[in-house]
């Protein structure tokens, strides 16, 4: 029987969808939820996994689980095409999350780079709590839980694919074949790898604050490119200029394409001829910065007009939401049977088994 394949992939309602996530993992999605290749796609919000670094702030979870729905909607996933559903509402994950902590050694969370640096992030100190500490664990249920083939992310997700393959082979091996390895799937543009923020800082992460939402208004879109990091050293327009590291035009690397250059700066062909001017002096940030601007507002216009749409009948989006989760757990309480019974931990719907063991006792 040929493999289906199935996509999996969410965020963490922490905040609203900034263009990071857009450019890293949304966009693609959308794409491929459209190009009909897929035999079932799954997108969630990991309001669990929120959790676990924000368990004083249940609130804030809540606020944004509507808000990521409305983000979804207004990206252009289609729940006719794909179940959206929340972590929570599946209690089968917990149930695959425990029996899998058994499969990894907490010397090989340490080492996980991305925890590292989050936990760092998150100043915890010495007090990192454990549901944090292991959330590549939950995450690796998540995605098996739905057999998962592929997984559409940013590069900061690559330790936690690593890790969930390694759960994946060590659960077949030691129970038999029982889950699928997943793919990741990153962008092919280098710069939505890992967008930084607008201050420059390694990752736009709604967690720093340096983040160009989706649902932002055009003035605030554009006070926010304004204001934004480029070369520090390219004083005055005179000057020659830095591309690399400049995020105005890690923003146009995302973003622009060709076209835009005929519809707003036809002195230039591409982004090349741009870059090039930049390097070589002559080329002020204002108008760069404009350049951008007209780009972004292009792409974020329609996503901010069909969110608004959306917001208009909320009941609607929750309702959308429960059915995405019952259909979710649908699938997901059929692999954990399958779990079950590789386990061995199936005992009342296996007659082989009660059987044999009369016979053991009768025979002893
Ligand atoms: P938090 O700070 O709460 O962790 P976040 O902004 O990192 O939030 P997540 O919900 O953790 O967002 O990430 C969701 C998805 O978006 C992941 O696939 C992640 O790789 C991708 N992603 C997040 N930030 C970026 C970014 N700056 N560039 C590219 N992809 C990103
Ligand atoms: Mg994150």
């Amino acid at each position: 029987m040929e493999q289906k394949k199935i996509i999996l992939t969410g965020d963490r309602p922490t905040g609203k969808l900034h263009i990071g996530h857009y450019v890293g993992s949304l966009r693609r999605r959308v794409e491929l939820q459209n190009s009909g290749l897929y035999d079932k796609i799954f997108i969630f919000e990991a309001d669990g996994q929120a959790l676990t670094d924000n368990i004083d702030d249940p609130e804030k979870v809540r606020q944004n689980v509507i808000e990521v729905a409305l983000d979804y909607l207004a990206c252009g996933i289609d729940p006719a095409k794909s179940t959206i559903f929340i972590q929570s509402q599946i209690p089968e994950l917990c149930e695959l999350t425990f029996y899998f902590m058994d499969l990894v050694t907490v010397s090989r969370l340490q080492r996980n780079p991305t925890v590292k640096t989050e936990i760092q992030m998150r100043n915890f100190e010495t007090s990192i709590p454990v549901g944090f500490f292991t959330y590549p664990i939950s995450q690796a249920a998540d995605i098996t839980a739905f057999k998962a083939t592929t997984v559409p992310v940013g590069e900061d997700q690559e330790p936690m694919l690593e890790q969930a393959r390694e759960i994946v082979r060590r659960f077949n091996y030691i129970y038999g074949d029982t889950l699928v390895e997943p793919e990741i799937l990153l962008p092919d543009n280098a710069a939505c790898l890992r967008l930084p923020g607008t201050d420059g800082k390694a990752k736009m992460s709604k967690s720093l604050g340096n983040c160009i939402y989706l649902s932002d208004s055009a003035d605030e879109v554009e006070k926010k490119i304004r204001s934004m990091y480029t070369d520090p050293d390219h004083l005055k327009v005179s000057d020659p200029g830095k591309v690399e590291g400049n995020t105005v035009f890690t923003y146009l690397d995302a973003f622009s394409r060709p076209e835009h250059f005929c519809r707003y700066l036809p002195d230039y062909a591409n982004l090349d001829e741009l870059k090039a001017h930049y390097r070589r002096g002559g080329l002020g940030d204002v108008k760069v910065k404009k350049f951008l601007s007209a780009v972004m507002q292009e792409e974020l216009e329609p996503i901010r007009t069909r969110r608004k749409e959306f917001e208009q009948d909320i009941p609607a989006v929750y309702d959308m939401l429960k059915k995405g989760c019952e259909v979710a757990r649908e699938a997901a309480a059929e692999t954990l049977s399958e779990v079950r019974r590789a386990m061995k931990i199936n005992y009342f719907d296996d007659e082989e088994l009660i059987a044999g063991q009369a016979e053991r006792f009768r025979t002893k």
